[in-house]
């Protein structure tokens, strides 16, 4: 049984209380883990608000070295960190090996883009006088993760949260939270209480973290609805939040780009891990003159992939995170055909699988540009395509939702490409290479899609507060001070 990791120690929930974790692909309990309570969720703030007066001032250098140190451990342990994810997750597990890799990348990078920009030197309004634009810490940030990439997109948060010298309480989801408590272990060499890790429900523990007056930052990843709530809630206070949530990311085929190429590229950024990625391919928009061909070869491709074991190296797409995300994907699909699509490929539970959450990938063409599926967000491998008589008319339709988060686009015209990249409202574009992230770029939704950037310089500043310091070094009273001046 893991337990909590509170100023460096590992205790129980203060009741005891715990809950198991199950393995999407087995159905079987593979941990169990304390369900912390508002007891806990008060002593883990207390611990990283104490430890936050002392990590402020750690030199920046010094934290550097002590950032590229939990990279270290982190390629140390790749191993046991990616099975452990593989179990709770169900993803592949050299996908997981080459997540755990690229979080320990992300402190890496953080730790050297940590040691520089802390602010500036501005002009002064008189000579006798210093101004200074300062960046600081906030205090203790609350890092509140979903279950799709629990390292990852933790690192991405407690990275740069670390590096500018906040200290973290973490609440990964209730159905991951194995492989984070293991991670502590790469942070055992940190001061106590820089580092904390809670266990439990979003409505307890999740509810507490954000409500508690010592949070000073809410760095959270999730649906639209619990990010909506969580902004309603700091409001109160104001709470500085970070939000990325959720999306339905577009993506255009023009008639001139190769289809085999786009059909190849659409069935990785619909189906990887099997689609309950952020920022999966949604919705498929294909130019008139290419889209039958367009649908034949995805749907050709799709029908071939290997659903199966993800510790089997033969699988590409592995398991739903639960019975509950899998059935409501499933109901999608059939809400789909009621309302005018088709399916090509796929569409049903694999036959051959009798345990596990898992579902074929799937195909749907002809889907009206107002069928539920396009609209609402799908967490599963399913690739909804529909025809546009233009680019114009896709480009609009692409812009025709609630979300903007990613978007991306085939095509070998340079003028729709820069169209693409200047209207669409979306924080990532990709165009002929779909999902791909680089740690140096700005990562985030417009609209409900959310607020603030991770990645890149843009997701340290998240992590610093401004503060503009003007000094006058003669005491001097000043003409216009009472009484002398007129106002
Ligand atoms: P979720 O919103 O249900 O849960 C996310 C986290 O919030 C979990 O840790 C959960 O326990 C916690 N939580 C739940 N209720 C809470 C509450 N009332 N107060 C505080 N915390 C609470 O999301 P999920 O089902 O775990 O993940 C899927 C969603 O995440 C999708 O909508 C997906 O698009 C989104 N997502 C967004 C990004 C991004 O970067 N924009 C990345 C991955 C996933």
């Amino acid at each position: 049984m893991r337990q909590l990791w509170i100023n460096n120690h590992w205790s129980a929930a203060i009741d005891d209380a715990t809950f198991g974790v199950i393995d999407p692909a087995t159905e079987e309990e593979v941990g169990r883990v304390p369900a912390a309570t508002r007891a806990d969720v008060d002593r883990a703030m207390q611990a990283a608000q104490t430890a936050f007066r002392d990590w402020r001032r750690v030199p920046a250098a010094e934290r550097a070295e002590l950032l590229h140190e939990i990279a270290r451990r982190m390629r140390e342990h790749v191993e046991n960190l990616a099975v452990t994810l593989t179990l709770e997750t169900g993803r592949h597990i050299d996908r997981n090996r080459r997540y755990v890799l690229w979080s320990a990348d992300v402190f890496d990078y953080y730790a050297e883009l940590g040691r520089n920009d802390r602010g500036r030197v501005i002009p002064s309004v008189e000579a006798s006088q210093l101004a200074l634009v300062l960046k600081e810490p906030y205090g203790v940030v609350v890092c509140i993760v979903p279950w799709n990439y629990p390292m990852l997109l933790l690192a991405w948060k407690i990275a740069p949260a670390l590096a500018a010298g906040n200290t973290v309480v973490i609440k990964p989801a209730s159905q991951t939270p194995l492989a984070t408590l293991d991670l502590a272990h790469c942070f055992e060499h940190l001061p106590p209480g820089v580092v904390n890790i809670i266990t439990g429900s979003g409505g307890t523990v999740g509810d507490a973290l954000v409500t508690h007056p010592a949070t000073s930052v809410i760095a959270f990843t999730g649906s639209t609805e619990v990010g909506q709530r969580i902004a309603g809630l700091a409001a109160e206070r104001m709470t500085k939040v970070h939000l990325e949530l959720g999306g339905k990311d577009p993506c255009i085929i023009a008639a001139d780009a190769d289809i085999r190429t786009a059909a190849l590229g659409v069935a990785w950024g619909a189906f990887v891990n099997a689609g309950q990625v952020c920022t999966s391919i949604e919705r498929i928009y294909v130019e008139r003159p290419v889209y039958r061909d367009f649908c034949d070869c995805l749907a050709e491709l799709t029908a071939g992939l290997r659903v199966g074991s993800p510790f089997d190296p033969a699988t590409q797409i592995t398991p739903l995170i639960g019975s509950r995300e899998r059935d409501a994907v499933l109901a999608q699909i059939e809400q789909a055909q009621a309302q005018g699509a088709r399916v090509v490929a796929g569409g049903r539970r694999p036959p051959q699988l009798d345990l596990g959450f898992f579902l074929e990938p799937t195909v749907l063409v002809d889907v009206p540009y107002t069928a539920t599926i396009m609209r609402e967000e799908t967490f599963g491998p399913v690739a909804p395509v529909a025809p546009v008589e233009d680019f114009e008319q896709a480009l609009a339709l692409a812009n025709d939702s609630r979300y903007g988060l990613g978007a991306s686009l085939f095509t070998h015209d340079p003028r729709k490409a820069k169209r693409f990249y200047e209207e669409i409202k979306a924080g990532t574009v990709w165009i002929n290479d779909p999902l791909t992230d680089n740690l140096a770029g700005p990562f985030g939704g417009m609209k409900q899609s959310g607020i603030g950037r991770e990645l890149g310089e843009e997701g340290l500043a998240e992590f610093l507060e401004t503060k503009h310091v003007h000094w006058d070094f003669e005491m001097q009273p000043k003409p216009w001070w009472y009484p002398y001046g007129d106002k």
